[in-house]
């Protein structure tokens, strides 16, 4: 062999290195999953067949001079998602439970088998009790195939779906109560045009990570970054300032901050003037708002009075934020002659509200968030002075008193005129943005015609009511669409389902665990609330009828839910006659159901995912590969459920049921229904039919298809169109700037909508007034779960999106790979306890098991206990939901007022797993976990 030839052979290992990187295809890829906003365009790499790596697409294009692009979204999850396409947790067959439910004995089944159960179960159901007792767990997981195709059967048919937003609990009860909206949320590109980010409630640098490069870059432009949160939170690593905060005390901090800018003169005041209610009088003797009725006989209950600084006289307000010449007065006191002819007095909101901040000194907050005043002083100036954001979370919401902090957030938003231009405000979620999501089930037949005439229709129901009030915005009165369907069920409030069948009732009257502000016991209120009507439609299926048939589809329930297995094994599920998880892997839910069936994941089907305004992109996610073993598509699982329900209708001679608003729906034709005679059978036909009807709405650019959507990967957003949650942004979509929300407030003076068209600091709820709530207040978190010296807290975790992640190998390599709980360097010193050692965690409700990972970090006091672990993943399957008691807020109850009223997705009770109570030990073998 000559030199030449022997080099060539020993250098023949770099051929097989480069045959590493070969592959065949390359599709549009991305993870539809509860990593909001998601929408990362990844590449996916095929080789026969096989999905052999992931990468970034990096894609985006610059969509503002100046303003860095969303390059290269992202996180580590993603990065290595297709190793869980061929896990070992994967659920290839349909599977049918062999044992007792979680006993973990599992026989191989058809699908014909296991169809054929579940389609008989639901017909009994719908004979025996109902649609309503079939149960459709509410999830935000699986983008469009989950949240628009997966129940088309179970919606046709009226079963009952419980309302996501308390099953995921990242609801803002504080901003909908002020603004008539939880949702703004901005381009995650604004960030950048921020002079102050506060980090408040939030930690985005677990859970924004493919975003998380707009701090850094908005610091790097001038911005200054102040983390607030109890603990040294990895965000506050990467901040400018860090101010720890007593858990569960914002409230107070937000309230003093209120007070100095007030006291130094620092107040927006014509910003407080145009936007808020705070100029609306307010009746001395009863503390409600003065309406034309006060002062009128048949006169109005929604409108309401200023008075005028500049014409001295007690005006009617407008209905939108336009004043024109007037000058609401901000202090004072004034008289009124009443209907009777009564003199009353009233005075501007805001001086009840100045009469509220005496209690907020910075001297006296500190004493109660543990903030020093100067701090407290400092904060406030700075918000006063700049371009201010605060990136809000969701730990708010799941505090028991977190709608009081962030009304109190709102306010200091409010008095220095920060929302409604680039760079301020704050920050929830939102979806929508995808219209021909909603259009393409109720049509007659497919075609871009017939989306043109349902749009007609709409259109025409909206001018017909805003005919009888010209100042309704298109938002206000598609959102009454929306309270009006509430009354007809389907879509339910979740803490309702679980009050009367899942064993919470006894829980949430426990006195001791509640809001020692409560006159009344929590079953008190919720007879007052039923007897008025506020939550009529909502209680599904009725108290008197059981639910039969539950449906999991890609959710997880027994590791989601706040008192989690505790209360739903005993109480939901032996009333279940059949439990189904539809999933692509086998998650703690999947192992206490009776079938399971298995559906495609991310690179195996044709997909969207979340519509959110922080990326303002449509994301395809496309079928790379075929799914593995017998897994289908979601949309192919409803319909062949679907099939065999009408094969088994027609078997029993059961043709027909009654829908609610009394209109006949077939069984034996509902796989023809549901697909429009079939043209919308396929996964690509149906989801076309939508990307073209979104076009026809003006979300998407005229003329887009999947094939143009299959060309580029991505495409931008062309308008809102006409979901409530997009309409909810409020301001201009602009082909070259960033978005921030609100706009159409500070720049056309639409009305926000809420009962005074205002943002909405002062609530006369009746019930609020009762609870010394109509305007913010802090108030300490109830003792959930006993007296114990420990408040828990938690957040999302770094290592997974909710517990999708948690068995993938290399992941686990990344961390300890196991629950741990964060417990302060001092407390564990005092307790005995090390690190890497188990400890016992226990409360009045129970107790449970994990590791502990001590840190100074932790301020002492708290622990942290990252969410999303899986519950078989502790000892005896016991993971932290196992003593949190799951309480809700009584308060949030309230109805019957202007927007105090449900509807999908909006106002109810949320569950609460934020400061509850505990103490810790050493396990007693002490040994390490697993
Ligand atoms: Fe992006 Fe979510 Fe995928 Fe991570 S898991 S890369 S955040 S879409």
């Amino acid at each position: 062999m000559s030199a030449r030839a022997r080099r060539r052979s020993n250098r023949a290992w770099e051929d097989k290195y480069r045959d590493v990187w070969r592959w065949d295809r390359v599709a549009w890829g991305s993870h539809c999953v509860d990593c909001y906003p998601s929408n990362c365009p990844y590449r996916v790499y095929v080789r026969d067949g096989v999905v052999v790596r992931e990468e970034q697409a990096a894609t985006f294009e610059t969509v503002e001079e100046g303003v860095p692009d969303m390059n290269p979204a992202g996180c580590q999850k993603g990065a290595s998602w297709s190793q869980l396409l061929y896990g070992q947790e994967r659920v290839l067959y349909p599977l049918r439970r062999a044992g007792e439910r979680g006993e973990g004995r599992w026989r191989r089944v058809s699908w014909d088998e296991a169809l054929t159960e579940i389609a008989d179960a639901m017909l009994d159901a719908l004979q025996e009790s109902g649609a309503e007792s079939i149960v459709r767990i509410g999830t935000p997981q699986g983008g469009v195939q989950n949240m628009a195709l997966a129940g088309a059967v179970l919606s046709r048919l009226g079963a009952t779906v419980t309302d996501i937003q308390a099953e995921i609990n990242d609801f803002n009860p504080g901003l909908y109560a002020t603004f008539g909206r939880f949702d703004p949320v901005p381009s995650s590109d604004d960030w950048f045009h921020s002079e102050l980010l506060l980090i408040w409630a939030n930690n985005p640098a677990y859970s924004a990570i493919p975003w998380y490069h707009y701090l850094v870059e908005a610091r790097y432009h001038g911005s200054e970054i102040v983390t607030i949160a109890p603990d040294y939170s990895p965000s506050a690593v990467h901040g400018d300032q860090f101010v720890p905060v007593r858990i569960g005390s914002d409230a107070a901090l937000a309230l003093s901050m209120c007070r100095v800018i007030i006291d130094e003169g620092l107040m927006d005041e014509a910003f407080v003037r145009e936007q808020t209610d705070l100029g609306l009088l307010v009746r001395a003797d009863n503390g409600r708002f003065l309406r034309q009725r006060d002062l009128q006989e048949g006169g109005s209950e929604s409108v309401f009075y200023l008075f005028d600084a500049r014409a001295g006289q007690v005006v009617e307000a407008p209905r939108t934020l336009d004043l024109g010449a007037l000058e609401p007065a901000l202090e004072g006191s004034y008289h009124v002659a009443a209907a009777d002819g009564a003199a009353v007095e009233v005075v501007p909101a805001f001086v009840l509200l100045r009469r509220r901040l005496e209690d907020y000194a910075p001297e006296d907050a500190s004493a109660l968030c543990g903030v020093h005043p100067e701090t407290i002083r400092d904060l406030a100036r700075k918000v006063a002075s700049r371009r201010t954001r605060i990136l809000l979370g969701w730990t708010t919401g799941k505090s028991y008193h977190g709608d009081l902090m962030e009304r109190a957030i709102c306010l200091v938003l409010a008095l220095t005129g920060n929302w409604g231009k680039k760079g301020a405000g704050t920050r929830s979620w939102a979806v929508g943005m995808f219209d021909g999501m909603l259009f393409w089930s109720g049509k007659p037949q497919p075609g871009e015609e017939a989306t043109r005439e349902m749009l007609q229709r709409q259109q025409e129901m909206v001018d017909a009511q805003r005919s009888q009030d010209p100042t309704l915005t298109d938002e206000m009165l598609i959102a009454e669409l929306g309270y009006m369907g509430a009354h007809l069920g389907g879509t339910v409030p979740a803490a309702l389902f679980w009050y009367y069948h899942c064993g919470y009732r006894e829980v949430w009257n426990r006195s001791d665990w509640g809001d020692p502000s409560m006159r009344r016991t929590f079953d008190e209120y919720l007879r007052e609330a039923m007897e008025k009507g506020w939550w009529q439609g909502s209680v599904q299926p009725p108290p008197d009828t059981p639910p039969r048939v539950i449906f999991e589809i890609g959710g997880n329930l027994l590791r989601r839910q706040r008192g989690g297995q505790r209360l739903l094994l005993r109480h939901l599920w032996p009333k279940a006659r059949l439990i189904v998880s539809v999933d692509w892997r086998m998650s703690t839910t999947g192992l206490y159901s009776d079938i399971v069936l298995p559906a495609a994941q991310h690179y195996e089907k044709t997909n969207f995912c979340f519509m959110a305004p922080d990326v303002l992109n449509l994301t395809l996610s496309d079928r790379a590969v075929s799914p593995s073993g017998e897994a289908r598509s979601e949309w192919q699982i409803n319909l062949m459920l679907a099939k065999k329900l009408s094969e088994r209708a027609k078997a029993r001679n059961f043709l027909e049921i009654t829908s609610v608003l009394g209109t006949p729906i077939r069984l034996d034709t509902l796989y023809e229904d549901i697909t429009l005679g079939g043209a919308l059978a396929d996964d690509d036909a149906v989801i076309d039919e939508m990307v073209r009807d979104t076009a026809v709405t003006g979300n998407l650019p005229p003329g887009t298809t999947l094939e143009t959507m299959r060309q580029k990967g991505w495409m931008r957003f062309t308008g809102w169109g006409r979901s409530p949650m997009a309409l909810a942004q409020a301001s201009d979509l602009r082909p070259n700037e960033t978005h921030s929300p609100f706009r159409w407030q500070t720049e056309k003076k639409q009305p926000f909508p809420t009962l005074t068209r205002r943002a909405q600091f002062y609530i006369d709820h009746e019930w609020f007034l009762e609870a010394g709530e109509e305007l913010p207040v802090h108030k300490e978190a109830p003792a959930q779960g006993g007296d114990y010296p420990f408040e828990v807290t938690s957040g999302h975790p770094r290592w997974s999106v909710n517990a999708m992640n948690m068995t993938n190998r290399i992941i686990l390599g990344t961390y300890r790979g196991l629950p741990t709980l964060y417990v302060n360097d001092g407390d564990a010193a005092a307790r005995g306890i090390k690190d890497g050692r188990d400890v016992r965690v226990f409360n009045d409700v129970s107790s449970m098991v994990v590791q502990a990972r001590v840190t100074p970090a932790v301020r002492p006091g708290q622990l942290i206990m990252y969410n999303g672990f899986e519950p078989y993943q502790f000892e005896g399957w016991q993971d932290f939901s196992n003593v949190e008691p799951g309480m809700v807020k009584w308060l949030h109850l309230a109805g019957g007022y202007g927007h105090l009223r449900y509807r999908a997705l909006h106002w109810q009770p949320i569950p609460i797993d934020r400061a509850v109570r505990v103490d810790i030990a050493p396990a007693e073998d002490g040994a390490a976990s697993h």
